[in-house]
């Protein structure tokens, strides 16, 4: 199998003593599992609870066959783990983000819990995946702020949503069938609420995974970097294995949304639907007017041709 370039990076940025972000990565015989956690709470809480979200997602997917319901169980231990660590009084309000993107070429599954963000680059297409679970994302999708009030608001690093900071944690969870070369972009919200979306694209577009997310992780610096920052940039290569697999993926593919589970209550049946990529451009009005004018007028020509 031709083989995925990818790099990770994460810095502590300007203002925070400590990191509390964590990535991680494993190579599988499916493609690879990557990771990104943005933990939180006091001491060093945060730290713990990211790190052992990367490594419990990690240690469940390296060796499993790639599944919903493997991803599913994967987040479900992670939270376990850190929900146990939460219990003591020491690690009070302790819990992370965590956003997982698991190749299964030629298809990807992602899991998403909290604000860390995945995007998706294709061709020329630049698509925010994950949808996030923070204070000021839900009032947006009310339309009750808007994206730009969203960014500042004193309230933006708020998140509704994390693992082991309840028994279960509600997962998002997406797949997709990929094509080649598409790059994926998994980050903190120390990049993705520093550097706009066309700055994401750009890098991503212009340079090689390695070399994108230096620039994006420097990027985030120079515009202060107020909070730790993490960007995993992973491309496929140019060729993908061609293959089925025994699930179906799980996406409401009418609109696109997310399914929302809660761990330990998924179903046994994940709902399913492939979502179908993106469609070729279909005949624009114009095209189609002219098309139907040159029927007209053939047409009128042949028929003029055999009448009497
Ligand atoms: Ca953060």
């Amino acid at each position: 199998m031709p083989s995925l370039s990818f790099a990770l990076e994460t810095h502590p940025g300007r203002k925070r003593p400590k990191n509390e972000d964590a990535v991680g990565y494993a190579l599988t015989p499916w493609g690879g599992v990557f990771v990104v956690a943005d933990g939180m709470g006091g001491h060093r809480t945060g730290e713990v609870a990211a790190g052992l979200a990367v490594e419990a997602i990690l240690k469940s997917l390296k060796e499993a066959e790639p599944s919903p319901k493997a991803l599913l169980e994967a987040f479900e231990r992670a939270n376990a783990l850190i929900y146990a660590e939460a219990q003591r009084p020491e690690n009070r309000g302790m819990g992370t983000t965590a956003t997982c993107l698991l190749l299964d070429l030629p298809y990807a599954l992602i899991a998403h819990v909290g604000d860390s963000r995945a995007y998706l680059l294709r061709g020329e297409e630049f698509t925010l995946l994950t949808e996030d679970h923070s204070w000021v994302a839900e009032r947006v999708r009310q339309g009750l702020l808007s994206p730009e009030e969203a960014r500042t608001h004193r309230w933006r690093n708020v998140i509704t949503n994390a693992l082991g900071s309840f028994p279960q944690a509600r997962v998002d969870l997406l797949g997709l069938k990929l094509f080649p070369e598409d790059t994926f972009l998994l980050c903190s919200d120390g990049l993705s609420g520093v550097l706009e979306d066309r700055t994401l694209k750009e890098a991503l577009k212009n340079f090689p995974p390695e070399e994108a997310a230096r620039r994006l992780v420097e990027l985030a610096n120079e515009w202060g970097g107020p909070d730790n920052v993490s960007a995993v940039v992973v491309r496929l290569p140019k060729e993908l294995p061609q293959g089925q697999r025994p699930y179906a993926l799980p996406l409401e593919a009418a609109q696109g949304s997310p399914v929302r589970l809660k761990l330990g209550e998924e179903p046994e049946e994940l709902p399913t639907q492939v979502l179908e990529p993106p469609k070729r451009p279909r005949l624009s009005w114009r095209d189609a007017l002219l098309i139907l004018l040159w029927i007209v007028v053939v047409a009128y020509i042949l028929l003029g041709y055999f009448r009497p």
